[in-house]
């Protein structure tokens, strides 16, 4: 894998992708600067170098133009504290003034572009933008996992512009070893949870780990649709009417490639969505009608931990239930402890998926006591189901 540490950064200007679209609250004060100080190994290696940087990201989803509210410039402050030195600002992130301001650059320093996708050009993966972006830099680094599933100008088109001054930084290198263990080298046994709101945008990851877990776990919202699909009552709960079907051949195929699958077998239910909401414990798939699931049970919690705590990989991603209303948050607190104990108890590999899970365990104050927190949520999920991601192809290329 080629990575930072093969070049050698002196008097180089270095344009890294990065992926610095953290969440900002109405005072677009950070609310989690994960992702940035993610990113801070690579640019300290290149400054260390007596390179400099120019970063590169996206932030929000803009509609095309440019939009105060998603301005890079509110993180400006923050990444300057970080970094400990003063970064410099484009405020746009082609055109003269970014041309001039990178031109200027000298070694030790670093500039931020304003946000790629105030231009379409930018997802639509337009190969001119991706030219004008390549003339701001002598070599291109590659660090933002989080959208290396996407072939954006920033993330893939442009590296055809660097064809041999291209490298993937640090936390690339991590997230793909990472990944990398599961998918190829995971010790046995091997337990995948899944959980999050959707059977549907799961659907190709449970199947190809079909091939490769023994247990697989299957909690959250989803979990209603399976529950459905068997005869169950799940009253106003999460359902995928459309993938009914789908759950039942999943759990035949299961059936034959000898896969353990777990389901929720009772569940916290309330009378409406709301963390105030009456809540009581029923048995899977006997929701009265008007109330609905919103976290697993505390059979589930225990069938599911004693799975868990006897593995030595795992997968996690998706939260049991609405983890995010104080309420109904016992689920996913179990589960991520139950992963926890694996981790230190039982010397198991255990790899959190990037979004709700990812936010899941921080908020549970248990983001150190796993093995890896991923930065990625889509890009991990695709890498997982077998797919090249763009961003790591177009480095390897
Ligand atoms: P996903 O992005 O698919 O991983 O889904 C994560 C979201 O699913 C979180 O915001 C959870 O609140 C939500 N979720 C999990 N369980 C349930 C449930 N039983 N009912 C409604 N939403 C749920």
């Amino acid at each position: 894998m080629k990575t930072v540490d093969q070049c050698d950064f002196k008097d180089k200007k270095a344009l890294i992708r990065v992926d610095f679209n953290v969440p900002l609250d109405k005072d677009f004060n950070i609310t989690d600067d994960k992702r940035m100080r993610a990113a801070l190994p690579t640019i300290t290696k290149i400054l260390n170098d007596g390179g400099s940087v120019i970063l590169m990201s996206h932030l929000g989803r803009p509609k095309g133009g440019p939009e105060d509210k998603y301005s890079l410039k509110h993180i400006l402050g923050d990444l300057s504290r970080m970094l400990d030195l003063e970064v410099k600002f484009a405020d746009d992130c082609i055109g003269a003034n970014a041309a001039e301001k990178a031109k200027n650059l000298e070694p030790g320093q670093v500039l931020l572009l304003e946000n790629l996708r105030f231009y379409k050009e930018e997802e639509k993966g337009d190969k001119d933008f991706a030219e004008k972006l390549a003339k701001l830099g002598d070599v291109y680094v590659n660090d933002a996992f989080g959208t290396a599933h996407r072939a954006h100008a920033s993330t893939s088109i442009i590296a055809e512009f660097f064809p041999t001054e291209k490298y993937f930084g640090y936390l690339m290198a991590e997230e793909l070893k990472n990944a990398e263990k599961i998918n190829r080298n995971a010790d046995k046994p091997f337990t995948a949870i899944m959980g999050g709101a959707k059977v549907s945008d799961k659907i190709l990851l449970i199947e190809s780990l079909l091939d490769k877990v023994d247990n697989l776990i299957i909690g959250g919202g989803m979990a209603y649709t399976f529950a459905k699909a068997q005869g169950g009552e799940i009253g106003t709960s999460l359902l995928e009417a459309d993938r009914m079907e789908l759950c039942l051949e999943l759990l035949e195929k299961a059936k034959a490639k000898g896969v353990n699958i777990l389901l929720p077998v009772d569940t916290v239910i309330a009378d409406k969505f709301d963390n105030d909401a009456q809540k009581k414990n029923v048995d899977s798939g006997e929701i009265p009608a008007d109330w609905m699931g919103l976290d697993i049970g505390p059979k589930s919690v225990e069938l599911f931990a004693d799975v868990i705590k006897k593995s030595k990989t795992l997968l996690w991603n998706g939260p049991m239930g609405v983890f995010e209303m104080a309420n109904f948050e016992q689920g996913t607190r179990a589960i991520a402890e139950a992963v926890v104990v694996a981790t230190k108890e039982n010397g198991a590999f255990s790899l959190i998926g990037g979004g709700d899970s990812a936010a899941a365990i921080a908020k549970f104050g248990l983001e150190d006591e796993v093995s890896y927190v991923s930065t990625g949520g889509g890009a991990l999920l695709e890498y997982m189901e077998g797919k090249e991601l763009p961003g790591v192809k177009a480095i390897n290329d």
